[in-house]
């Protein structure tokens, strides 16, 4: 089987697997308890948060684990909604880029109904929010800005650190949705002007799926959402997925050593396709700025119904269409954000490569596409 679908970068490394392993069976303590199984549970955890606080750059006390990405965008948004809510009448601004996960952007209508409003910046042709449009977006009630950091569609890389210094100009709250960055890309926060609070997910970094965390700015006072015990500082109740939680710390761990040589290899490997797809006379348009694009992730348009391609690469070659979408044509949002027509949406379909892919895989998928497109 060969995945270039978003699978092919949510396996998890084998020494995830085992460490989850260790502490699903060996080491099954409840951190919160004060005897010692649970004391090597609680010290395995915070040994997590310190790998992840590496990742980025911050200290460990400003990771906060969740269930994932999702959860930590809710969390971040919904939450500064809910305290401006509070803290009086008057109604709050939010920006959000066009091209956001459906977990930041269909949180726009929760902030509606508390009586705030939202903006949509625009996207350019590369895929990157246009700055132009964000500063004249800012107002006076503006609170907050959430931008992705890298688009999981397109793989564009977004102007995350100009953005940061419009917010800080601005005195706005910086959230960033870093799941298709986190661990992969080189993040260093204290080289950013600002950011306040940054989702990641396990499964996006060969971690497990169902935990994930938000980087939260140590100054910052967030609401809780989850009510309970006094778990995650009393921000997040409820005993921690240990296993979720080790196995990510340990993805995290693995990526601070192996980061620029996964990253050389994809490099490689996104010549290699273009190479291959040029040698064989298969014509394609990258969606996006190939200048800001990361090599694991390729937007292309092939001149072929993108469902009919899936349809003809059989089932042992997975690739995706560039949004989830039901047996109706629904266009990616994010494509249509950049000014792609309805019939180069259509045609348009997503491969990623993930640190298990080899050139071998990439020139035969070259082959089933040559070979399904003619
Ligand atoms: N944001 C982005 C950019 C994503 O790619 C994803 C996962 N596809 C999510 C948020 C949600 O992550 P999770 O499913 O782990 O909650």
């Amino acid at each position: 089987m060969l995945y270039f679908d978003n699978a092919a970068t949510t396996k998890p490394d084998p020494r995830v697997v085992s460490k989850i392993n260790e502490y699903l069976t060996t080491y099954y303590g409840n951190p919160s308890s004060s005897h010692s199984l649970g004391r090597m549970s609680c010290d395995a955890v915070e040994e997590a948060r310190l790998n992840c606080a590496l990742t980025i750059g911050c200290t460990p006390n400003e990771i906060l684990f969740t269930s994932g990405a999702t959860e930590s965008n809710n969390l971040a948004i919904k939450s500064c909604g809910n305290m401006c809510r509070k803290c009086g009448e008057e109604s709050r601004h939010f920006i959000f880029s066009g091209i956001e996960h459906k977990s930041v952007s269909k949180i726009a209508h929760y902030l509606e109904d508390l009586g705030h409003e939202v903006s949509l910046a625009n996207t350019n042709e590369d895929g990157r929010i246009d700055l132009d449009d964000v500063l004249e977006l800012i107002r006076p009630n503006t609170v907050m800005l959430s931008c992705i950091w890298i688009n999981n569609e397109t793989g564009i890389l977004q102007p995350i650190e100009e953005l940061a210094e419009i917010c800080e100009a601005n005195d706005i709250i910086f959230h960033v949705d870093a799941t298709q960055a986190f661990g992969k890309w080189k993040i260093n926060l204290n080289k950013i002007p600002k950011i306040d609070m940054m989702s990641f997910s396990g499964h996006k970094f060969y971690g497990p799926k169902g935990i994930g965390g938000l980087y939260i700015n140590e100054g910052l006072e967030l609401e809780c959402l989850i009510e309970g015990g006094s778990q995650e500082g009393g921000k997040r109740a409820g005993t921690e997925n240990v296993p979720g939680i080790v196995g990510m710390g340990k993805a995290a761990e693995i990526l601070l050593e192996e980061r620029e040589m996964d990253y050389d290899k994809m490099a490689e490997l996104e010549e290699e396709f273009e190479n291959f797809l040029k040698e064989k006379g298969v014509s394609y348009e990258i969606n996006g700025s190939p200048q800001y694009k990361v090599p694991w992730i390729f937007n292309i348009n092939l001149e072929i119904d993108g469902d009919e391609l899936i349809e003809k690469l059989d089932e042992d070659v997975c690739i995706s269409k560039s949004s989830a979408c039901s047996k109706d044509f629904i266009p990616s949002h994010v494509l249509k954000a950049m000014g792609k027509t309805d019939d180069e949406v259509k045609n348009s379909v997503r491969i990623s490569f993930s640190k298990y892919t080899t050139k071998d895989d990439v020139e035969e998928l070259t082959e089933r596409i040559e070979k399904a497109v003619k």
